[in-house]
């Protein structure tokens, strides 16, 4: 596709707080496509991890921005929660300055086809198509018609293109033609089944090898397997190659900025007017009164942070970081000389910084795995939680690397100080949060004040996550239960001293928390379900 140098890339995922699968294959498309260096800028946000929906158009500085959804399909989270957290109000948003297109989400490009018999060569090597049946699986629930039309689409176009194989069908988890049928489902000696899923979370890696019968039971995630199943599996007098969810393909890469391409060429055809062009002036306006910021002028994010390490700026949240002196190699590895980049540690381990006692790391990627789980090897879901693990440095020689390594180790933290100077962060309360959840999230609205001020202080506290809150609950309640310094957050310092991290909005932790909350509640409050007593018989 064209470059777009002056313009943002925003990938969304759904993300998990217990898988830490979920959001890899998001993560690593971003990274591709960054590689590529087509556009100015390319973020992540997910539903379910940080960053969160609504910081992301906050992290990128330019002013027009593609938002392409990760998903298989049109649904839920495709057409409420993703344009309700990020302000869309149409195909294309101006917000907070920024032009935002709205793109479709990359299962729903035709492009699929093409990475749905990759995988299938790719998973059976050598076997004759003709002696295959090929199975494309969803969930189906019923609560979404669109991701079964999805897979429907697909097995349709496939079978269009005659691709050889004996048979093609589509099946699912939870709903006819069921894949635990799977053999009698086909009749060729060979079967492969490609999971329609984004990435290999519960569902793919976990549930589905069960329902095949290649697992007695659900096992541990991909990444906590020492070793990956190998194909083939001989079951039920056939051979069966199962491969990993259709979302981790890397040529998925290709599909997200096929459906930028997409998206620019339908605005061509479309009559040359603004009339899909809406604006959104409301999610600039912050929803409390009295201020937080102290409102400098718009500035990029990567000078702010360029301003504040030249100003003796070194710890974000557990993170030091500090000029040095980088010794560079040429081609054939021999010494050229040095220059100067950045160090990033631990901030318990800075005084450690280049002396050979940590495990040195030289990409900004590599952040990321850092941050993935805990010294005991837990995943952590919420990156600003006080668990990250010590022992490792990053030797960085750019700028902009810093940055994003940054951005791995503490989502959002940078943008969330740079708008909060700027003033241009909208505030909602716990409770206009939480009143406008919706789906299973819904109940979480009939949260009781006093319910709020206990949760807020278990989930919140310093011992479980670093970030300072700067909502109330109400515009007249702050939270009595937590220290002082939990809820005031520092103005963005114009020194170098360190920068806080902020909670601009109720995590997914804190939500999901309410919902079992409430849910307990009614459920201990609901009256007893009376036994029908039986009437006398009849002499
Ligand atoms: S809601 Fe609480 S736990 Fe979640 S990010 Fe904010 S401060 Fe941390």
């Amino acid at each position: 596709m064209q470059a777009k140098p002056h313009s943002a890339l925003v990938l969304i995922g759904h993300g998990s707080t217990l898988n830490p699968d979920s959001s890899t294959p998001t993560m690593d498309h971003a990274e591709t496509i960054r590689r590529l260096g087509l556009f100015q800028e390319v973020v992540c946000a997910f539903w379910k991890e940080e960053p969160a929906l609504r910081e992301v158009l906050r992290m990128v500085d330019s002013r027009e921005v593609y938002v392409v959804p990760n998903f298989i399909s049109e649904g839920y989270f495709t057409q409420q929660v993703i344009p309700r957290e990020l302000g869309l109000t149409g195909e294309t948003t101006q917000i907070g300055g920024k032009t935002v297109h709205y793109c479709d989400p990359v299962g729903l490009h035709a492009g699929m086809t093409r990475l749905l018999l990759a995988r299938a060569a790719e998973v059976a090597p050598g076997v004759p198509p003709e002696e295959c049946s090929l199975i494309i699986v969803g969930h189906g629930t019923g609560l979404n018609e669109n991701s079964t039309k999805a897979i429907k689409d697909q097995v349709a176009l496939i079978r269009q293109r005659n691709a050889g194989f004996a048979e093609v069908i589509d099946s699912y988890m939870e709903q006819e033609p069921l894949l635990a049928g799977w053999d009698r489902l086909t009749t060729a000696p060979n079967v492969i089944v490609v999971p329609f899923f984004i990435a290999d979370g519960l569902h793919s890696f976990q549930d589905i090898p069960v329902l095949l019968g290649i697992e007695s039971e659900p096992t541990a995630a991909a990444s906590q397997m020492e070793v990956f199943r190998h194909n083939p599996h001989e079951i039920r007098g056939r051979r069966l190659f199962y491969s990993s969810a259709i979302g981790t393909e890397p040529m998925l890469a290709d599909v997200i900025l096929d459906q930028v391409e997409a998206f620019d060429k339908a605005r061509q055809t479309a009559a040359a007017t603004d009339e899909n062009v809406t604006s959104n002036s409301l999610a600039d306006t912050p929803a409390l009164p009295g201020k937080l910021s102290i409102s400098q002028p718009p500035r990029s994010i990567l000078a702010s942070l360029q301003a504040w390490l030249e100003q003796g700026g070194s710890h974000l949240g557990e993170v030091a970081v500090r000029r040095v002196t980088i010794a560079a190699a040429d081609a054939t590895g021999q010494s050229a000389g040095s220059g100067s980049g950045w160090i990033l540690t631990h901030h318990s381990d800075a005084d450690l910084a280049g002396t050979g006692a940590l495990v040195r790391h030289t990409d900004a990627a590599s952040a990321r795995e850092i941050a993935r789980h805990d010294a005991a090897g837990e995943f952590r879901p919420l990156k600003s939680a006080p668990t990250l693990k010590r022992g490792w440095e990053i030797v960085l020689s750019s700028l902009a690397e810093v940055r994003l390594a940054l951005d791995y180790l503490n989502p959002a933290a940078l943008a969330n100080v740079v708008r909060l100077a700027e003033g241009s962060v909208p505030r909602l309360t716990l409770k206009q949060m939480l009143g406008r959840q919706t789906g299973m999230y819904r109940v979480t609205g009939l949260i009781r004040e006093s319910e709020a001020q206990e949760l807020v202080a278990e989930t919140c506290q310093d011992s479980k996550c670093l970030r300072k809150i700067i909502w109330p609950w109400d515009e007249n309640q702050g939270w009595s239960l937590l220290p002082p310094e939990k809820t005031i957050c520092p103005p963005p310092p114009r020194d170098g001293s360190p920068w806080p991290l902020i909670c601009t909005d109720a995590c997914p932790l804190l939500v999901g928390a309410a919902r079992e909350l409430v849910r307990a509640r009614q459920k201990a409050e609901a009256p007893p379900v009376s036994t029908p007593v039986p009437a006398p018989a009849l002499s």
